[in-house]
């Protein structure tokens, strides 16, 4: 189909890229392209952008408008009046964008895309950011999956496959609208405060950035990563979280990045491993689209009864690194300090927080949305819920980490906590996970004054377990209605 037309606009939003953007090369048949980029702060509310992704969507802009040779056009304000007049200004009779699944997104994108065509611009949407619309993967009886192995290897595997990625487009013709665009440092995304340096050092955003990242994944790390995967001191995973939420690499580019390495490579254990990965991540969006109320509403309407602590300076010590346990303050403060932590410590800290803490599970993911780099709705609502216990396909809420032995089995050196818990760094191994069980003689060789240098643990750890499993009980034997 040719969409064949004078000038259109091409509205980026998160698929801040130029390969293998389905958009932008439809926009491109046109003769001349203006390349748009809308920050929406009436209608994200809730979903508006934590502090560390506002850094990272800075620094994309940045790189993406280098990528444009200079001519994108930033705005911020209400999306539909923007359009309107930079459509009035530019005699632009198309406007086209890749998908964005957020339930509010679909909401307003919906009420845009009719108001336009009433109006009588043309107007395209495309697949930008998901392998498998949410829509297309159902059960034989046509209902919604909601356990993640028969949705992934039923549903998606025997769907037909992913599209190949698309190439940058050829000779594009793209102009900026100067008199309009109010350029990227009037959105104000840096605070005055510079507490992202750390974040800074740690990654370097944009699509060239995240083209590297991959190659070196997998050709350092892939091969490893079933099992160094696991080891939060390790770089044994993809770090593409970031990269994937903001669209500056495509999950097509990814899936079939690994498809091809994996045909000239006999690691498919390793493959299959990271594949399945990206398989919950098409999970997460799946439940966000048919359940949007995920993000506020537990998924097992059980847990609305649990009899969750108020929160209180708990939550202020968890979300500091301050706890006591060192795993958990490690992956914390790996978070404060770099916008990103481990998978595994993830759910270690969620453990600790939903379970030992009694906190809501909803206090750790809006934490998260501040801090991460790839806070992403669909996947931390998602992955927060299973985490408590609440959430579609979730870890039982009787699996209560013990993250003293967690610590022990990942992090077996301490390699990870010395690293973000330096205090501790002279704390001989065996007492590493648990500095409250070490004799004074070694606290004090090492350092270390428990209550001073060091928290003592917030709460007592098999005490609290108890607790949960006795909260937990309560819930247990109600009937659970449908969500
Ligand atoms: C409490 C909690 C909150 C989380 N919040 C987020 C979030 O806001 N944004 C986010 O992208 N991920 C989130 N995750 C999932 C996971 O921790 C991250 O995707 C992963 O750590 C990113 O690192 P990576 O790119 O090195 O992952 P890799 O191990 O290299 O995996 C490759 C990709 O697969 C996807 N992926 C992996 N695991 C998951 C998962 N469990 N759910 C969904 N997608 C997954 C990600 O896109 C990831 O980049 C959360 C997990 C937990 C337990």
């Amino acid at each position: 189909m040719s969409l064949a037309t004078d000038k259109t606009l091409m509205w980026f939003r998160q698929d801040l890229r130029i390969y293998d953007n389905p958009a932008l090369v439809s926009a491109c048949l046109s003769s001349t392209v203006f390349p748009v980029y809308i920050y929406d702060r009436s209608h994200a509310t809730d979903s508006a952008l934590g502090g560390a992704s506002q850094w990272w969507l800075q620094q994309s802009l940045l790189a993406l408008n280098k990528a444009l040779n200079h001519s994108l056009t930033v705005l911020s304000g209400e999306p539909l009046s923007q359009l309107l007049t930079l459509l009035a200004h530019t005699g632009a009779t198309q406007v086209v964008w890749n998908r964005s699944y957020e339930p509010w997104q679909i909401q307003r994108d919906k009420h845009i895309k009719t108001h336009l065509k009433q109006a009588g611009y043309t107007v395209h949407s495309f697949n930008g950011s998901l392998l498998w619309e949410p829509w297309q993967i159902l059960t034989k009886t046509g209902t919604v999956y909601k356990v993640f192995t028969p949705f992934y290897r039923k549903g998606c595997l025997t769907a037909p496959p992913p599209r190949l990625p698309l190439d940058a487009p050829k000779n594009p013709v793209y102009q900026a609208i100067a008199e309009l665009n109010q350029g990227i440092d009037s959105l104000a995304l840096l605070p005055k405060i510079n507490w992202y340096h750390t974040i800074a050092q740690r990654w370097e955003p944009g699509e060239q950035a995240a083209q590297q990242h991959l190659a070196a994944f997998l050709e350092h790390t892939i091969q490893q990563y079933p099992q160094a995967r696991n080891i939060p001191s390790l770089n044994g995973t993809s770090s593409l979280s970031p990269y994937l939420h903001f669209g500056e690499l495509s999950i097509h580019q990814l899936w079939h990045a690994v498809l091809t390495h994996a045909s000239s490579n006999s690691e498919d254990n390793a493959n299959d491993c990271f594949l399945s990965e990206l398989g919950w991540r098409e999970f997460s969006h799946y439940l966000l689209y048919h359940f949007p109320d995920l993000p506020s509403q537990n998924f097992n309407k059980k847990f609305n009864d649990f009899a969750w602590c108020p929160a209180d300076e708990k939550l202020r010590a968890w979300q500091r690194g301050q706890t006591g346990v060192p795993i958990i303050d490690a992956g914390m403060r790996e978070l404060w300090q770099t916008g990103f932590m481990h998978n595994r410590v993830r759910m270690l800290v969620g453990s600790y927080l939903v379970k030992n803490l009694r906190l809501h599970w909803q206090h750790g993911a809006a934490w998260f949305w501040e801090c991460l780099v790839d806070a992403d709705l669909a996947a931390n609502s998602a992955s927060w819920q299973w985490v408590a216990g609440s959430g579609a396909d979730a870890a039982p809420f009787f699996r209560i980490f013990n993250p003293v032995l967690q610590g022990e089995k990942f992090d077996p050196e301490g390699d990870y906590v010395r690293h973000y818990c330096p205090e501790l760094q002279h704390l001989p191994n065996a007492f590493i996970h648990q500095p409250w069980a070490a004799p004074l003689s070694i606290l004090s060789q090492a350092g270390i004054t428990l209550g001073q240098t060091y928290p003592y643990p917030l709460v007592d750890l098999k005490l609290s377990r108890q607790h949960a499993l006795e909260a937990y009980q309560a819930i247990k034997n109600k009937p659970s209605p449908e969500p």
